[in-house]
């Protein structure tokens, strides 16, 4: 079954949004494979984010990811890639619709609350840097 790595970012779990947040992928039908809160080391965020290294605000992004506890999780369902990622919202808070996670509940990109893999591949590659297999039910 489809899998996809869903993070909670500092900011959101400092804002005391974790069951707000669960409970969308919860009442959709998703299913959560694995959960823990960790805080990464900057080298850490650098990994996740490396399709970003050449971006002007990469150093940022990883100083913030880096700044807090970070509620790593995996989703599983049908579709569940693609359609974290509808739930989640767009990537700005101001772009996102009314509905979607980002939309309802954050108002900037550099702080978004929540992070979903792009795709099949980044799904596969964020699961296995996040998580040893062993964690997965
Ligand atoms: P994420 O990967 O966190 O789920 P995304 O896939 O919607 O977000 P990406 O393009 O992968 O968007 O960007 C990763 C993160 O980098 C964004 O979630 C946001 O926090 C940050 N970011 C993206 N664009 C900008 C920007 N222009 N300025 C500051 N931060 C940005
Ligand atoms: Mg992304």
């Amino acid at each position: 079954m489809e899998r996809t790595f869903i993070a909670i970012k500092p900011d959101g779990v400092q804002r005391g949004l974790i069951a707000e947040i669960i409970s969308r992928f919860e009442r959709k039908g998703f299913k959560l494979v694995a959960i823990k809160l960790v805080v990464p080391s900057k080298e850490f965020a650098q990994k996740h984010y490396h399709d970003l290294k050449e971006r002007p605000f990469f150093n940022g992004l990883c100083e913030f990811l880096s700044s807090g506890p970070v509620l790593a999780m995996v989703w599983e369902g049908e579709g569940v890639i693609k359609y974290g990622r509808k739930l989640i919202g767009a990537t700005d808070p101001q772009k996102s619709e009314p509905g979607t996670i980002r939309g309802d509940l954050a108002v900037v990109v550099g702080r978004n609350i929540i992070h979903g893999s792009d795709g099949p591949e980044t799904a596969k590659d964020e699961i296995n840097l996040w998580f040893k297999p062993q964690e997965l039910v």
